[in-house]
């Protein structure tokens, strides 16, 4: 065994096989008698020159927008990045700097940035004809739902459009209220739903400043394996659902929402067995069950298409957006025909909810998911990728947890694992660093201490293996 010497500081023993990887990069690793010395990590090659960048300045850019918009804005690293140009799971900034995306894969693009065929499909439509959704026919738009609707399990066959995850999810609860003739929703404590008023009633963030009070909402224990006081005991959680029906309600609800695994909430996958037992209560009381994909859908979670069949049920409304748009503003709400017709009684429209230029854009984003077997590729890389993390997990303290399914994972970092203290301010140097280092990785979690790596589909083997070695660079010199 040969040990292993990241610049003169942290020694320890290094397998076969990991040393092989690191000695396959030339210039990152070198031999030197018993060890292996490494370097600094470099980004996997990738032919691609993204044209010159002409316009203004960071620094005038952020002066602007601190001055034209809105002060509630934040954003990530203390100099924000100015990126002006992505190719798949790159981005560049102005000077023409590479980075790997390990987490726009959700704000925006599923399949990639700029993805040729979405592209073409978006020019090739607003060429011919972009129009509001209502009024005439299109067949970008019904093309769209029907191969939407083939992707949906059992009676899920209305699509509704929306242009964000937000109005999914009001016209969901807003559905829901009306189909059962019920104000109370069940959400869960740490979820995210959306920013407008039943979203963010339903939001139960209060650390974030995310939540706003709405009568009729109600927050259930979250079923976190990590933090939650019954560990992995979903039957547990769900217990704690049905008492809120019977004590918090009439007997009876609209509609329960949540994640398949908790996106803005720090990646936390529901507890197993909660939703089946939680999904059979609401049935119960007369409630339906909303899954909110915008996240976790559309192949992320890489064993399934949607996140809800990693816990095998069924629910009554799907939301979606974000990603199914790579990056085109689109939603969806997809539902049952019996329950889809309580919006006649109301003449619901959206004037720009799929509107042709965005739904050509989803379909394109469906085929291209299809044909480049991306869901696979989310199984494959991101199996491989949890892997090496868990084993980074053994060798730095501060990895308290590492979580998630497909690319769409979770590393919480903690200052004392016992007591699971979470390492705000850590978690800010690493990232900063990671950055420096041409990773941009994204954070959340009640706490602010989770790593979120939710990449574009098409990460490979090479970007999993740098934003590792990195992140082991990283804390390796904390
Ligand atoms: N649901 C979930 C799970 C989300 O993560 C988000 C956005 N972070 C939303 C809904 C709201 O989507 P949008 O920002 O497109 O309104």
């Amino acid at each position: 065994m040969l040990r292993i010497v990241s610049r003169g500081r942290k020694v320890q023993r290094c397998c076969w096989s990991e040393q092989r990887r690191w000695l396959s990069q030339p210039g990152v690793a070198q031999k030197q008698g018993n060890d292996v010395v490494l370097g600094v990590p470099r980004l996997p090659s990738f032919d691609y020159s993204p044209p010159p960048y002409n316009g203004p300045a960071a620094d005038e850019i952020l002066m602007k927008r601190k001055k034209f918009l809105s002060p509630s804005m934040f954003y990530f690293y203390q100099k924000p990045l100015n990126l002006v140009h992505g190719k798949m799971q790159y981005l560049y900034d102005d000077k023409g700097r590479r980075y790997l995306d390990a987490f726009g894969g959700i704000a925006t693009v599923s399949c990639g940035h700029c993805h040729p065929e979405v592209v073409e499909a978006i020019v090739e439509q607003t060429k011919r004809l972009q129009h509001s959704t209502i009024l005439y026919l299109n067949p970008a738009i019904t093309d769209f739902a029907e191969a939407l609707a083939s992707r949906m399990p059992g009676d899920l066959k209305v699509v509704f459009f929306t242009n964000s995850g937000t109005e999914a999810n009001e016209l969901a609860i807003m559905m829901a209220r009306l189909y059962t003739g019920c104000q109370d929703i069940i959400s869960l404590r740490n979820a995210y739903h959306g920013n407008a008023g039943a979203t963010m009633g339903a939001t139960a963030q209060c650390n974030w400043k995310f939540n706003v009070v709405q009568t009729g909402v109600h927050h259930a224990m979250n079923p976190d394996p990590y933090r939650g006081v019954f560990g992995s005991d979903g039957e547990k959680y769900a217990k704690d659902v049905e008492d809120l029906i019977q004590f918090g309600t009439s007997g009876n609800v609209a509609a329960f929402i949540s994640e398949a695994i908790q996106g803005v909430g720090g990646i936390v996958e529901l507890a197993p067995d909660y939703l089946p037992a939680v999904y059979k209560s609401i049935k119960k009381a007369g409630g339906l069950c909303i899954a909110d994909e915008v996240q976790a859908g559309f192949s992320r979670t890489g064993s399934h298409f949607w996140g809800f069949e990693n816990h095998g049920v069924i629910p009554d409304i799907v939301t979606m957006a974000k990603g199914i748009g790579n990056g085109i503003p689109l939603g969806a709400v997809v539902t049952t025909p019996d329950i889809a017709e309580v919006l006649t009684r109301h003449n619901y429209f959206n004037t720009f909810g799929g509107n042709p230029v965005c739904t050509a854009a989803g379909h394109a984003v469906l085929r291209v998911v299809e044909r480049e077997g991306l869901q696979a590729n989310a199984h494959t890389v991101g199996s491989y990728l949890k892997h090496r993390l868990i084993a980074l997990k053994d060798k730095h303290q501060i990895i308290g947890d590492v979580r998630g399914r497909g690319l769409m994972l979770g590393v919480e970092l903690v200052t004392d694992r016992e007591e699971k203290t979470p390492a705000r301010v850590e978690i800010v140097h690493v990232m900063e660093q990671m950055k420096d280092l041409g990773v941009l990785i994204g954070k959340g979690g009640l706490y602010g201490n989770v790593f979120r790596i939710t990449p574009p589909l098409c990460f490979s083997k090479d970007d999993a293996d740098f934003l590792v070695d990195v992140m082991d660079y990283v804390m390796s010199k904390m």
